[in-house]
C-alpha cells in the first residue's frame, strides 16, 4: 500500500526547497536566501507522469543550533533511512565543497540508489562544469536549474528507473492503521504490546530489499496491518527527537493507513505538539481515534475520564468525532477494545447508505430546522446521495451551493450522525448546482 519516497538530500543553499517545491506543483516551503530558514513543510505527495510518490526535503529538519557537521549527517541519515530512492544534490555554480565530500561519504554507506542531481545550471555557461561531479562517486550527474525548471524532466526518469519493484498501491483486505503521536508517549510499547498478543503474518514482498515496514497479524477473524513498524524502531539517532522528524513519521504513517490512532500521554496531558500531530490525521481524511496511554500511571478518581474527554473535546473541537480510549501499554489496559474500536472505525469508514434511507433522514432534518435564507434566498436540498466511501462522501444537490451555510451543513452532518454510525470518521459533504 505504500508508495515510494525520495528524499532530497545536500547542503544548505543548494535548492533543495526549491526543487522540492518544483516536485510537489506549489509552493509549501520558504524559500529564502539566508541558509538554514525554516521551512513550514518537508514532505508531500508528488506524480510524476501518472507514478505517485512521496518527497521530503531533509534541509527542513533541523537540530536547534548543532553544529554543521551535524546537521547534515543527520539529513543524510534521514534519507538514508527513509528513502527508497536519494536525490543528493550540489551547486553547479560552485566546484565541490567539503560539505559535499562529508555528505558523499555518508551516502557511500547507503545500498538505497542515489541520483546526483547538479542544480543552477541555468544556462550553457555552467554546462563544463557538469564532469567536475563524476568525482563525487555516483555515476552521472544530472545538471537542473531549480529556478528555471531545466533538466527535471531526465532527473525524474532516473528517480522513477530505480524505485523498487514490488511497490504499488496495492491493498489487501486487512484494516490498515498507524499509531501517531510525540516522542515517548508510548507509541512502540503498544504496537510490542499488540503484537505480542497476537499472531504475526510474516509476508515479505519478493524482488524488494527495503524493510518491511508494515506488520500483519491476526486476531480472531481480523486481519490487522500496523503501518511503519519500522518507523516505530529506535535507532538511537539524533534526530530522532526533533519535532519536524517526528511530524514527517506521523505523515508517512498515516498515508499508509486506514485507521489513526493518536496516542497522547495521560501523565502530560495534552500540549500543542498533540494538536499538530492530529490536525494532520484529520485533513487526510483518515479514520481517527484518540488513546490516551500510560493510564496506568494516572491517579484515578470515578470522573477522571470524563474530565479528560471534555477537555480532550473542548481542545480538539474539529475532531469531536472521534472516540477517546484510556489505555496502557504497562498493563495492557483496554488494548483488546483498542483493536475492536480501530475495526468498529473502518467499519464505519465504509458504510454506503441508501439513498432512499438517507433522503428520508434528510427530509425528516430539514422538516425540524427549515434551510436558511440568505438575502431572502432560501436554500433548497432537492437531493441527496453517498457517493464513496473512506471516507463517507454526500452530495447534496441544491437550488444554490452559496446558500448553504456552513452551520447548516454542520447540523445536517450531525443529523446524518444520529442515525448511523458514523463514530471515527470524519465525513465529506459536497453541494451541487442542481442543473
Ligand atoms: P536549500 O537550502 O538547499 O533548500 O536551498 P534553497 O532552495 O533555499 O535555495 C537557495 C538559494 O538558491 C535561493 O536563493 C534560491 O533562489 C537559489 N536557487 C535555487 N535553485 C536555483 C537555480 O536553479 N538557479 C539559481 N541561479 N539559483 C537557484
Ligand atoms: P514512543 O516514543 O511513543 O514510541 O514511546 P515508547 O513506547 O518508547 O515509550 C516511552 C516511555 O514510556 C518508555 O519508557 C516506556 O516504558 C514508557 N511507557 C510506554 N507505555 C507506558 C504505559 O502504558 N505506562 C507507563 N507507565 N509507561 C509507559
Amino acid at each position: 500500500m505504500s508508495q515510494p519516497t525520495v528524499a532530497i538530500v545536500g547542503r544548505p543553499n543548494v535548492g533543495k526547497s526549491t526543487i522540492f517545491n518544483r516536485l510537489v506543483g506549489h509552493r509549501v516551503s520558504i524559500v529564502n536566501n539566508e541558509p538554514g530558514v525554516t521551512r513550514d513543510r518537508i514532505y508531500a505527495h508528488a506524480d510524476w507522469l501518472g507514478t505517485r510518490f512521496n518527497v521530503i526535503d531533509t534541509g527542513g529538519i533541523t537540530m536547534g543550533d548543532a553544529p554543521f557537521a551535524k546537521q547534515i549527517t543527520a539529513q543524510a541519515e534521514i534519507a538514508m533511512d527513509e528513502a527508497d530512492v536519494i536525490i543528493f544534490m550540489v551547486d553547479g555554480r560552485q566546484s565541490i565543497t567539503s560539505g559535499d565530500d562529508q555528505i558523499a561519504r555518508i551516502l557511500y554507506h547507503t545500498n538505497k540508489p542515489v541520483v546526483l542531481a547538479v542544480n543552477k545550471m541555468d544556462n550553457s555557461k555552467y554546462k563544463a562544469n557538469i564532469y567536475d561531479f563524476y568525482s563525487l562517486g555516483f555515476g552521472k550527474p544530472f545538471p537542473i536549474s531549480g529556478s528555471h525548471g531545466l533538466g527535471l524532466g531526465d532527473l525524474l526518469d532516473q528517480v522513477l528507473r530505480k524505485f523498487p519493484t514490488g511497490m504499488d498501491n496495492h491493498k489487501d483486505n486487512s484494516i490498515h492503521f498507524s499509531l501517531i503521536g510525540r516522542p515517548n508517549v508510548g507509541k512502540s510499547s503498544i504496537v510490542n504490546a499488540i503484537l505480542g498478543q497476537n499472531r504475526v503474518i510474516v509476508s515479505k514482498t519478493p524482488g524488494t530489499t527495503r524493510d518491511a515496514i508494515d506488520t500483519t497479524f491476526k486476531r480472531k477473524h481480523d486481519v490487522f496491518t500496523i503501518a511503519d513498524t519500522a518507523g516505530l524502531r529506535k535507532r538511537g539517532k539524533v534526530y530522532e527527537s526533533t519535532e519536524k522528524y517526528s511530524d514527517l513519521r506521523a505523515m508517512k504513517a498515516i498515508d499508509n493507513s486506514d485507521v489513526v490512532v493518536v496516542v497522547l500521554n495521560a501523565d502530560e496531558g495534552i500540549r500543542e505538539e498533540d494538536k499538530k500531530i492530529a490536525g494532520y490525521a484529520h485533513n487526510a481524511w483518515k479514520g481517527v481515534i484518540v488513546a490516551v496511554n500510560k493510564w496506568d500511571d494516572v491517579k484515578k478518581t470515578t470522573s477522571s475520564q470524563h474530565n479528560f474527554r471534555i477537555n480532550f473535546y473542548n481542545e480538539f473541537k474539529y475532531l469531536s468525532y472521534a472516540p477517546v480510549i484510556f489505555v496502557s501499554a504497562k498493563t495492557r489496559l483496554h488494548l483488546g477494545q483498542l483493536l475492536d474500536l480501530i475495526k468498529r472505525v473502518y467499519h464505519n469508514q465504509n458504510i454506503r447508505i441508501k439513498s432512499s434511507v438517507l433522503n428520508n433522514v434528510i427530509t425528516d432534518a430539514i422538516s425540524l430546522t427549515p434551510t436558511p435564507t440568505i438575502k431572502g434566498q432560501r436554500l433548497r436540498v432537492y437531493y441527496a446521495t453517498q457517493v464513496a466511501v473512506g471516507p463517507p462522501t454526500f452530495v447534496f444537490f441544491v437550488n444554490d451551493p452559496h446558500l448553504m451555510h456552513f452551520s447548516y451543513a454542520r447540523y445536517l452532518e450531525n443529523q446524518i450522525r444520529e442515525h448511523f454510525d458514523f463514530m471515527g470518521t470524519p465525513i465529506h459533504f459536497i453541494s451541487r448546482r442542481r442543473s
